[in-house]
């Protein structure tokens, strides 16, 4: 009888996974509910931000940039995504998350019930490292301050931080993605201000390179920990 059970978990959970990165699910809740506290004024302080960014030349990359991108999305969302820095995707268009890595974080968006524009995309450094390279020290802590500034205003109730230079800048820690995703931590968002929750997870990038069943089984465990800490509803294959 128990086995019976592993069976069905384990079939529910393939095809679970299966739908999840084809774009199959269906969901019959609301995927969106408004924040408990929200700031009037928030989408007007993100845009004196991003005008900011665009003058910004504190490090070498602000001479090397095509477009600054400062992130995007709802200014009230519940959940903050924080990813790396833009590629050349995002370098040309200034919007984050617009290349390959972003068109899969888009089905994860969508597999947990939620439009693009109900959340906030962002991330580290807001000019593109020349080919890709990890961000460096100096770059990061000229840029950071930026994040921090949009995560005070935005005040998500969680932030997904995708990859490792994304959740150990953002935790103040070395461990590795492997050791910090899949479980909450928590952000300091300043004296006086109360911590805000964080998951770690694969950055996309990674998923894309390493795309066994596993992590994207261990990507949609993480996303389920976020949507049920939100109380939304976690969408099921095949429900109507
Ligand atoms: N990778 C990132 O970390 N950010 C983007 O905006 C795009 C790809």
């Amino acid at each position: 009888m128990e086995k019976e059970a592993d069976i069905n978990r384990a079939i529910h959970q393939h095809l679970e996974m299966d739908d999840f990165f084809t774009g199959g699910f269906t969901t019959k809740a609301k995927a969106s509910q408004p924040k408990p506290q929200q700031r009037d004024n928030a989408d007007a302080e993100l845009k004196k931000i991003a005008d900011e960014v665009s003058q910004c030349r504190k490090c070498p990359l602000g001479s090397l940039r095509t477009n600054t991108v400062p992130g995007e999305g709802n200014p009230n969302a519940r959940i903050l995504f924080v990813g790396e820095g833009p590629g050349a995707d995002e370098d040309a268009q200034g919007r984050p998350f617009v290349g390959r890595a972003g068109k899969l974080l888009d089905k994860v968006i969508a597999a947990c019930g939620l439009k693009r524009s109900d959340v906030f995309i962002a991330n580290i450094l807001k000019c593109r490292p020349p080919g890709n390279r990890d961000p460096r020290a100096e770059e990061i802590i000229n840029c950071f301050p930026y994040l921090q500034r949009q995560i005070e205003i935005i005040n998500p109730e969680i932030i997904v931080a995708l990859g490792a230079p994304a959740a150990r800048t953002l935790l103040n820690t070395n461990k590795s993605i492997g050791q910090l995703r899949g479980q909450f931590h928590e952000y300091y968002a300043g004296l006086g201000r109360p911590p805000i929750k964080l998951m770690a997870t694969y950055h996309t990038a990674y998923l894309l390179r390493n795309y066994s069943q596993e992590n994207r089984r261990r990507v949609w465990e993480d996303m389920k920990k976020v949507l049920a800490e939100l109380g939304l509803p976690i969408p099921q294959q095949g429900e109507k």
